[in-house]
């Protein structure tokens, strides 16, 4: 049995280390140690996540019930906790520091006394994970007051960030699929493909401990990685590379990995997470129309607007966050479903089969309403028509698929080009920074952005951005920001002296609450610091939401 305390100093160990390669030594020789059952649930703990992504099992514990059971655990005021919280921005430090000052105070309290292990934590987690109903409530505050009640500080420090998803230690998949491989002595690549096969790096551990990796297959009912698409460059250029392409419109929605066993659906999004209850409709698209008695299907679900254009992503978003109510959601946003890919077929996986074999068989099994339409084609023009006809119903781009290529779960490769408008970039004013973790920690990492509204000339806020900012940029910003702070805000964020231009490159402009604009941006990327500009010459609010109007053909041509 490991103690969870092993656990939390491995974490913190790892925490105070920038390099990769560092992190993947100390948490092999950690796995290395560990037997099968332990083996299950490191990976997930160590990445930040009480279960694999693609589990049943959802924790639901939210800050404020997580703050009330260390309130009670160890008799701080809801006061105290705030003002750690605002000093530190951790709720991990949080833990730690009430945990270290428990009263009344007993000498346990101030020793790490390792009564817990990390089968135990994990236990108990899957007890929150269970409760339901009227005292559901009362349930996860005893289970989560027992975890701090058995844990000195440092094991309290990643209790609590892990019950919140938020570890905060710098490992992801990359690491954890290395360290795997080091410490059974497997390749990565084996590691990576039983990954891909399974989403589950618990169990690809298990399996390599085993020396029984090359076991894992495709299973229904166990999401694998999907396939991905790189960004062509255009489509004259893309054709050339590809030569013959299957062309197909690249729909503006999300995605979803459908398994049929019988009349037993289960739908996965993107990152893999069980999204069936949400999605009903799809469930019922399914069972009407694909005649086949098990199969992996892979598709875009889509939301429909009224004028029959594809509504914004944040939108669809709604419906597969939506765990309760999903009727009148699903009223109000009703969703479209487009296959594109068929990776498994009654009893055979179909991942090495070339695409076009796998749309033969597609188009056999699934109804033509729910397949996405597909030309194979050579011709330049033709797909240069395809594309207009699919910004002009509201849709992204085009896919161009390799006809002859397999199914390649996880990649990101030249197999499947993604064609869409470049999208213009906006010139934002920053306000405001906030400082990095880990590696990062004395550096602004994010940096907040405003666009002048031109009827009060106030900045609004539009999001923040920390993508595109390379190491050297990052110490030369923190320099020059520095100088720019004005007040020091909560944890650690600062206001900064609105001064300086960042050329911001992003996928959407998104609809939004949570900032002054009303808008936010998607994926936001700094392209560069526009040292050139004055404030006076940012863009504005008014090309903010221009922008937002036109994206995507909103008021380009209609459909037909
Ligand atoms: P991106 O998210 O920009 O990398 O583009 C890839 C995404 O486009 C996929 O993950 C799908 O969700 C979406 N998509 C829309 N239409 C298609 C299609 N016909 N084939 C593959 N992916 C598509």
């Amino acid at each position: 049995m490991t103690s969870f305390l092993s656990f939390a100093e491995l974490c913190h160990r790892i925490e105070g280390i920038g390099g990769s390669i560092e992190k993947t030594a100390l948490l092999a020789s950690f796995l290395s140690e560990l037997d099968e059952a332990e083996l299950l649930v490191v990976p997930s703990f160590v990445m930040g996540s009480a279960f694999p992504a693609s589990s049943e099992q959802l924790l639901g514990v939210g800050p404020s019930t997580l703050y009330d059971a260390l309130s009670k655990a160890t008799g701080a005021t809801s006061q105290e906790i705030m003002d750690i919280l605002r000093r530190t921005g951790d709720v991990g430090s949080v833990a730690a520091e009430v945990v270290g000052k428990r009263r009344p105070s007993t000498l346990s309290s101030f020793i790490e006394n390792d009564s817990l292990s990390i089968l135990d934590v994990y236990s108990r987690f899957l007890e929150l994970a269970r409760a339901s109903g009227k005292r559901c409530q009362g349930v996860k505050m005893k289970h989560l007051r027992y975890l701090f009640g058995e844990s000195g500080p440092l094991e309290a420090r990643y209790i609590a960030r892990l019950a919140l998803d938020d570890m905060r230690i710098g490992v992801g998949e990359g690491i954890v699929r290395d360290a795997i491989a080091k410490a059974f002595n497997r390749t990565s690549e084996e590691v990576e493909r039983g990954y891909n096969f399974t989403s589950d790096l618990g169990l690809v551990a298990q399996k390599a401990k085993a020396g029984r990796l090359s076991e894992l297959t495709i299973e229904i009912g166990r999401p694998i990685k999907m396939m991905l698409a790189q960004l062509g460059s255009g489509i004259p250029g893309s054709m050339a590379e590809m030569g013959a392409a299957a062309v197909e419109w690249k729909y503006d929605g999300s995605r979803v990995q459908i398994h049929k066993k019988g009349d037993e659906i289960e739908i996965f999004s993107r990152r893999l997470e069980r999204v069936t209850r949400s999605l009903p409709e799809i469930v019922g698209f399914v069972k009407e129309n694909v005649r086949a008695e098990s199969a992996i299907l892979d598709g875009e679900a889509v939301a429909r607007g009224d004028d029959g254009r594809p509504l914004p992503f944040q939108e669809i978003l709604k419906r597969f966050r939506r765990k309760y109510k999903v009727e009148r959601t699903a009223k109000k946003i009703p969703l479209e479903l487009w296959l594109f890919d068929l990776v498994y077929l009654d009893g055979q996986p179909l991942i090495d089969e070339p695409l076009r074999e796998r749309r033969r068989r597609l188009e056999e099994v699934a109804d033509s309403k729910i397949l996405a339409a597909q030309t194979v084609t050579s011709d330049p023009e033709k797909v240069a028509e395809i594309y207009e006809e699919a910004i002009g119903a509201g849709h992204e781009g085009v896919m161009l698929k390799s006809p002859d290529s397999p199914y390649a779960p996880g990649k990101r490769g030249k197999n499947w080009f993604k064609i869409k408008p470049v999208m213009e970039t906006l010139d934002l004013v920053v306000i405001g920074a906030r400082w990095g973790e880990g590696r990062r920690a004395s550096f602004f990492g994010s940096y907040r952005l405003a666009s002048p509204d031109p009827d009060t000339g106030r900045l609004e806020d539009v999001g923040w951005v920390a993508t595109g900012i390379t190491d050297e940029m990052l110490s030369e910003l923190t320099y020059l920001f520095k100088d720019l702070v004005l007040v020091s805000g909560e944890g650690m964020e600062v206001e900064v002296k609105p001064e300086v231009i960042f050329e911001v490159a992003f996928e959407e402009i998104q609809k939004s609450t949570n900032y002054s604009s009303g808008y936010a941006l998607r994926f936001p990327r700094l392209v560069r610091v526009r040292d050139d500009k004055a404030l006076e010459e940012a863009d504005s609010l008014e090309r903010v939401s221009s922008l937002y109007a036109t994206q995507r053909g909103r008021n380009g041509p209609s459909p037909g």
